[in-house]
């Protein structure tokens, strides 16, 4: 599975991924998921959002019509690794084999998700597929949202084939699911420290993106005087730099890992610059803290260069503190197979984090080395996979087999 899964939107320059919701790779790891879950006999069903769902139905079921779901994403950030979102799908599909081959069979539907445009590199919201299923976010307002080269969201699913004006919240999918467990690479190495394969979530911290615009005056680079230019390259730099000093002090993380300048041309000065800052941290009251201190610092040194700043929020997602009870059922049946889990909080958003707001949530981390991720270097040894699969049809035996 996953070496079928490798050549999927691989860069040969990069090595990095660009899964790109909608896009020719994306549709190809959609029709990889069709073909796993075929395979296997599962029902796919693409849901009015666009996200991929795959049932085993039990032969016996249960009293209920309780669901149990497990997976993750298949999209992925530029130049993104190969384990971000996919190992949580392959190891969906992975831990569905060893309960078949362990004769195990469930009494509650077990359904593998792939959602849509997790990592928001397309349309600039994160976790927008299950965001929709939660109605974290409107179909009014995703149908809006524009990729790069100015196509909506609602033009690039009709193009897919889907139906952009049945995206939204979905209450009867939503109710039948009694628990998502997510299983996730690490994105930190706080495992690798651990001499732990496998860890489970606590919390996510409270993230965001903030969109900001500075605006100046294009002119000649080698004709105009230092005095009167308007550059917004300048409070731009300012606003990069501020922000690392204010992360620091508040205790909490600020990434500028997106800039476009426009014109764009080496031998002028910008009309206007656009950045995104990524900011999270331990607690909301930290995360306001933080994104205000740096946006003043953005109009202020605006101001003094004659540079017009404008900022908005493009997503924020709360603090998540995961669901007590199933994480505790989780770290039972990791301890009946022996695995004493260490239980950490993450400053990655994730699905399960969005879905905690409807459904009881659990993650599960899996151990990554050197702790880097949304980059072609992350890596997660062949053997601590195989422990997250483990322990995951552990859990899934736990939730949907007894
Ligand atoms: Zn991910």
């Amino acid at each position: 599975m996953w070496r079928s899964l490798l050549p999927v939107g691989r860069s040969d320059r990069t090595g990095g991924y660009r899964r790109f919701s909608f896009t020719p790779a994306d549709i190809e790891c959609r029709d990889w998921f069709r073909l796993e879950a075929a395979h296997r006999g599962l029902r796919v069903e693409t849901d009015r959002n666009g996200n991929l769902w795959a049932w085993w139905d039990p032969e016996r079921p249960a009293a209920g019509t309780g669901v149990v779901v497990t997976g993750s994403h298949l999209d992925s950030v530029p130049d993104g690794g190969a384990f971000d979102g996919p190992l949580g799908v392959v190891s969906a599909f992975a831990a569905t084999d060893l309960l078949v081959k362990a004769r195990v069979a469930p009494v509650r539907p077990i359904g593998v998700v792939a959602f849509a445009e997790e990592e928001g590199a397309r349309f600039g919201m994160a976790c927008l597929g299950s965001r929709l299923l939660t109605g974290a976010v409107t179909a009014e307002n995703a149908r809006a949202l524009t990729d790069a080269d100015g196509v909506t969201f609602a033009e690039a699913m009709a193009a897919a084939g889907l139906d952009p004006e049945a995206i939204g919240p979905d209450p009867d999918l939503l109710s039948r699911i009694e628990a998502f467990v997510e299983l996730h690479v690490e994105q930190g190495s706080a495992l690798a420290g651990m001499d732990a394969a496998v860890g489970v979530a606590e919390s996510i911290w409270p993230h965001g993106r903030w969109r900001i615009d500075f605006a100046g005056r294009a002119d000649h680079a080698g004709t105009t005087k230092l005095t009167d230019r308007r550059d917004p390259m300048l409070p731009y730099a300012a606003t990069v730099l501020a922000a690392r000093t204010v992360a620091t002090e508040v205790g909490s993380l600020a990434t500028f890992g997106r800039v476009a300048a426009q014109p764009g041309a080496a031998n002028a000065i910008s009309s206007a610059v656009s950045a995104w800052l990524d900011a999270r941290a331990p607690d909301e009251e930290r995360l306001k803290e933080l994104v205000s201190q740096v946006t003043a610092v953005a109009e202020l040194s605006g101001t003094s260069h004659g540079v017009t700043v404008t900022s908005r929020c493009e997503s924020l997602t709360p603090a998540v503190e995961f669901d007590l009870d199933l994480r505790d059922r989780v770290v039972a049946a990791l301890a009946e197979q022996g695995i004493d889990p260490p239980v950490l909080p993450t400053g990655a958003g994730h699905d399960a984090g969005v879905l905690a707001a409807a459904v009881p949530a659990a993650m599960l981390f899996v151990r990554n080395r050197t702790g880097v991720s949304h980059s072609p270097a992350e890596h997660a040894e062949p053997e601590d996979c195989e422990a997250g699969v483990i322990a995951l049809a552990a859990v899934l035996e736990e939730l949907a087999c007894r």
